[in-house]
């Protein structure tokens, strides 16, 4: 936060930690809100101020956000964030603030983390008994008569694909969705570069990093999740910036992050963040239907270009799994 102050999680919740200055704007703007409580918001920004007020959204939702989406909050459609979206009323954050309450309904406020093997031990023991080819790419799909497919030259009684539905198109040749190609083309997202660093140790799981002296966004103090994250005698976390970073950028950054990282290595991803806009999930619902007659499924952040969460990719597998079930399939 401005200053270089650290706030716990939600920051609604402990605007009492910041000066008296920002405490009295904040109140002043809770009257504001509670006076215009039935508008309904044309964009991310307008949400943003009318839930949270002008003094939360300059301090931290403005700058956190424009560093995620790299782009004005005015041209963020609601439609991308729905059913993501905290939603306190006026009431909920005074008392919170009143009485240093603690969220305990967030994904963050609790989790479990694997004492070894980071997050690919649950891949590792959902795979036990199953055949499952690694470092193995789907470059090639056919789809026969009776709802067969063949998938990089082997048949299949149904497919359920988990992938990159801008792939699709292409693995299909000319069996190709003709119809969505432009649509699903047209489809945006966002990368991130995850950067590798030593850091000095510290109490913290996710730092969320409005500052705008730098572009990061995020620190996950994965060394912090479990002590076989970390080389022995290190502390190690990773720092997130939006999109591509070139090597100096990243170094040139890093200098104004706080708890002094020191860069081992970085990754960049370039499909991350699906962005959804109010004719996406239409796409995709008739997408599905279509392949669907094919014994062709779709699950997963980008099969469905869903701004999934874990548990909800998770989640969405699951129903989908019970549903092919109970169709016999
Ligand atoms: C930077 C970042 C931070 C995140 N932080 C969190 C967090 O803190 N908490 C949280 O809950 N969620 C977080 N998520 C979201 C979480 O990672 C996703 O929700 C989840 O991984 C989605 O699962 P999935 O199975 O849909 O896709 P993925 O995990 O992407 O799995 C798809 C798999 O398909 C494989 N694949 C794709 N194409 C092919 C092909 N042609 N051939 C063979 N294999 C292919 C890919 O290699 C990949 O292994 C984060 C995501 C990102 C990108």
């Amino acid at each position: 936060m401005p200053g270089g102050k650290m706030v716990p999680y939600p920051v609604e919740n402990h605007v009492y930690m910041l000066d008296g200055d920002t405490q009295r704007s904040f109140i002043r703007d809770m009257f504001a809100l509670q006076a215009d409580d039935d508008r309904v918001p044309a964009n991310f920004e307008d949400f943003l101020i009318h839930r949270f007020g002008e003094t939360l959204y300059e301090s931290y939702f403005r700058p956190y956000n424009e560093k995620v989406w790299r782009r004005s909050l005015k041209n963020v459609p609601m439609d991308w964030l729905e059913g993501k979206l905290p939603m306190p009323t006026v009431e909920e954050m005074i008392y919170n603030n009143f009485n240093h309450v603690e969220e305990k309904q967030f994904v963050h406020s609790t989790f479990w983390y694997e004492r070894e093997g980071g997050s690919q031990f649950i891949a590792d023991r959902l795979a036990e008994g199953l055949d499952i080819r690694y470092s193995t790419e789907v470059s090639e799909i056919a789809f026969l008569p009776h709802g067969r497919s063949v998938v990089n030259g082997e048949e299949y009684d149904a497919v359920i694909f988990c992938g990159n539905v801008k792939h699709l198109p292409g693995m299909l040749g000319s069996d190709g969705l003709s119809p969505f190609k432009a649509q699903i083309d047209a489809l945006e997202y966002h990368g991130t570069t995850t950067v590798l660093c030593r850091m000095e140790k510290n109490p913290y799981s996710w730092i969320y990093q409005p500052d705008r002296s730098h572009l990061s966004h995020r620190i996950i103090c994965t060394g912090n999740f479990s002590d076989t994250n970390n080389a022995p005698s290190e502390f190690t976390a990773t720092v997130e910036f939006t999109d591509f970073m070139k090597k100096e950028d990243i170094l040139e950054n890093l200098k104004s992050v706080p708890f002094h990282p020191e860069y081992i290595t970085h990754h960049y991803s370039e499909y991350t963040y699906p962005i959804q806009d109010s004719g996406t999930r239409e796409l995709v619902r008739s997408l599905k239907n279509t392949l669907r007659e094919k014994r062709f499924f779709l699950t997963g952040r980008f099969a469905e270009w869903e701004y999934y969460n874990m548990d909800a990719a998770m989640g969405a597998a699951m129903d989908l799994c019970r549903e092919l079930i109970r169709e016999g399939i």
